[in-house]
C-alpha cells in the first residue's frame, strides 16, 4: 500500500550508504524536491564522495531546506540521517513552519548494504559503512522519541493534498444508506479562444460531463467574475442564457445554478426563465437559490441589494411563490416583499416537481429555510464541517416535521483528478500559476489520483453528503472530466 504524507512535508531519510536512500527518493520525487549531501558534494567538490566538500555542503543543504519550509515546500533530505544535531534542527525547522516532518528508515541488512558499495565504481571503504550500520542500529530504538511525525519503513510514497490524508482514516460511523452521485460545477470561462469559441467549450464540457457521468451541471450565476475565481473582466456567460443553450446541445444531464441570488431577477421572471429550460430540456431543470453577497456587482448593474433579513424575507416569498407559478391557473401571491396579481406560466415545466436546492450553510436561517422548502441544499467545507451542518439539518427537520432523508445533501468543492501519480502531476504543471506551488495548488484544488479522490468522497459520504458538486479547475482540458468518470464509475459499481 502507497503511504499519503500529508503536502508539504518534510522527509528526513535515515540508513546507511547502499541501503536505497538516493534509488527511494529518485522513484518517489520529483529531483527538485531532494536535497542531497552526496549531490551537493559533487556540486562544490571534487565528487560525491569529497569528505573535504561535506561542511560547505552540509551549509548549503541546510540553508536548502531553510528555504524551503518557509515557502511550504515538499522536501526530502537525503543525507545518512545519522546525525543526532541535524536531525533534531530539522525537526525544530519543520514544526516552527507549522510543516509535518516524517522518518523513513532503511532497514536494509547490513551484508546486502556493503554487497551493493562492493559493486560501486568508488566503493567507500569497508570500516566506514560498518560504522555507519552499527550507528544505524542504536539510532532506531530511540527514533521514537524525537518527535517526528511520523516513521515509517522505506515503501512507496506519494504526498498529498491533506484532505485527502485524513479522508483515508476510515471514521467510526458509516454514511448514509444511499448511492452517491456527482455534479459539475463551471465556475471559470477564461479559456483559451475566448468570446469566439466559448459556444463550442461549453457544448464539449457539457457533453463530455454527460458521458462522464455526472447526474448535473451547474453554472455560477454572476455576471462578471468573482473575486475568488478570476478578475472581473474575464469571460462568464450570463448563466440562464447558457443553460438554455446546453439545453440544445445535451440530453441526459439535468442543469441548474450553484446558486441565484434572489435578488438579480424579479422572482417571478426568474421562475418563467427556469421553467422554460425545464421544457427546452426535456424535464431536466434544477433550481439553485441563495440570499446573495455580492454587494459590488449589484452596485456594477444598478440593482437593489436589500440587508441581509430583507433578502431572507425575499428568499423565503419566492420559495412560497414558485409552486404557485409553476401550478395550476392564475394565482396571486401577496408576500412579505412583493406581491403578484397573476402568476401564470404556460408551458408549465415538464417536471411535476422541479427540484429546489438551496445554497449556503448559514445554520439558524438557510439550513431552516431548507427543512421548510427546499429538495436539497448546498454544502461547502471538509467532512468534518459537513457532519455538523447535516445534524443541525437534521434538527430543522424533526422540527418541522420533514423527513431529514427527504432533503439531499449535496457539497461543493474543488477537485482535480489523474490517471495516475505521473498524469496528475503533469495536469498540475499545464495548470498551475507561475507563483503557485505544486503543493498549495494541489491542496486548494484537492488534487489527486482516482482512488485518492474515492477516498475523498468516501469521507463525505461518511459525513452524510450524497452528492458532490465538483469544480475542476482543469475542465476544458483534455482527459479531466474523462478521469473523473473514472470516480464516479467507482461509486456506482458498489
Ligand atoms: P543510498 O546510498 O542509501 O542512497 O543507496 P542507493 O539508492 O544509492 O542504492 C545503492 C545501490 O543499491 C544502488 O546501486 C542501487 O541501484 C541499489 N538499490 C537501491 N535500492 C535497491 C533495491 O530496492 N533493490 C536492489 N536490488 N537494489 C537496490
Ligand atoms: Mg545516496
Amino acid at each position: 500500500m502507497e503511504l499519503r504524507l500529508p503536502a508539504p512535508s518534510l522527509i528526513v531519510l535515515i540508513g546507511p550508504s547502499g541501503s536505497g536512500k538516493t534509488t527511494w527518493a529518485n522513484e518517489h520525487f520529483r529531483s527538485g524536491e531532494i536535497v542531497s549531501s552526496d549531490q551537493l558534494r559533487a556540486v562544490v567538490g571534487t565528487g560525491e564522495d569529497d569528505q573535504r566538500a561535506s561542511p560547505v555542503a552540509f551549509d548549503i543543504l541546510e540553508r536548502i531546506v531553510t528555504e524551503r519550509m518557509d515557502r511550504r515546500l515538499t522536501t526530502v533530505i537525503d543525507t545518512l540521517g545519522l546525525d543526532d544535531k541535524r536531525r533534531s534542527g530539522w525537526i525544530d525547522l519543520a514544526n516552527s513552519a507549522g510543516i509535518p516532518v516524517h522518518a523513513v528508515v532503511f532497514d536494509t541488512t547490513g551484508e546486502e548494504c556493503e554487497r551493493r558499495n562492493d559493486l560501486r565504481p568508488r566503493p567507500i571503504p569497508k570500516a566506514v559503512i560498518r560504522k555507519q550500520i552499527s550507528r544505524f542500529r542504536s539510532l532506531i530504538p530511540a527514533l521514537e522519541d524525537e518527535g517526528f511525525d511520523g516513521i515509517h519503513h522505506q515503501q512507496p510514497v506519494a504526498v498529498v493534498p491533506s484532505a485527502i490524508v485524513s479522508a483515508a482514516v476510515k471514521p467510526m460511523v458509516s454514511g448514509p444508506n444511499a448511492p452517491h452521485s456527482f455534479g459539475l460545477s463551471v465556475s471559470r470561462f477564461a479559456w483559451e479562444g475566448g468570446a469566439a469559441t466559448m459556444a463550442e467549450r461549453l457544448a464539449d464540457i457539457a457533453r463530455r460531463a454527460e458521458l462522464a457521468g455526472f447526474r448535473d451541471l451547474w453554472l455560477m450565476d454572476h455576471f462578471r467574475q468573482i473575486p475568488a475565481v478570476g478578475r472581473p473582466w474575464e469571460d462568464i456567460p450570463e448563466a440562464y442564457t447558457a443553460l438554455g443553450y446546453i439545453a440544445g446541445v445535451t440530453s441526459q444531464i439535468r442543469l441548474g445554478t450553484l446558486v441565484t441570488g434572489i435578488t438579480y431577477r424579479n422572482p417571478a421572471l426568474l421562475g418563467k426563465m427556469i421553467a422554460t429550460i425545464d421544457v427546452l430540456s426535456s424535464g431536466r431543470a434544477n433550481c439553485g437559490l441563495g440570499i446573495g453577497w455580492n454587494a459590488d456587482e449589484h452596485a456594477g448593474y444598478g440593482w437593489d441589494f436589500p440587508e441581509v433579513a430583507d433578502r431572507y424575507a425575499l428568499l423565503e416569498d419566492t420559495l412560497e411563490m414558485l409552486p404557485l407559478l409553476w401550478g395550476k391557473g392564475s394565482p396571486s401571491f401577496a408576500g412579505r416583499t412583493f406581491s403578484a396579481s397573476e402568476l401564470v406560466c404556460y408551458p408549465r415545466p415538464l417536471q411535476k416537481h422541479i427540484p429546489i436546492t438551496i445554497g449556503g450553510s448559514g445554520e439558524r436561517k438557510t439550513l431552516a429555510l431548507v427543512a421548510r422548502y427546499a429538495d436539497a441544499c448546498n454544502l461547502f467545507g471538509k467532512p468534518e464541517t459537513i457532519v455538523r451542518k447535516v445534524e443541525i439539518l437534521g434538527r430543522h427537520c424533526s422540527e418541522n416535521g420533514r423527513d431529514p432523508a427527504a432533503v439531499e445533501v449535496t457539497h461543493l468543492t474543488a477537485a482535480m483528478v489523474g490517471r495516475d501519480r505521473r498524469d496528475l502531476a503533469e495536469r498540475i504543471e499545464r495548470v498551475r500559476g507561475r507563483d503557485q506551488s505544486v503543493e498549495a495548488y494541489s491542496d486548494r484544488n484537492n488534487a489527486g489520483t482516482v482512488d485518492d479522490l474515492v477516498s475523498l468522497f468516501e469521507a463525505y459520504h461518511d459525513a452524510g453528503a450524497t452528492h458532490s458538486i465538483v469544480a475542476l479547475p482543469d475542465v476544458a482540458e483534455v482527459g479531466s472530466l474523462e478521469a473523473f468518470g473514472d470516480v464516479i464509475a467507482r461509486f456506482n459499481q458498489s
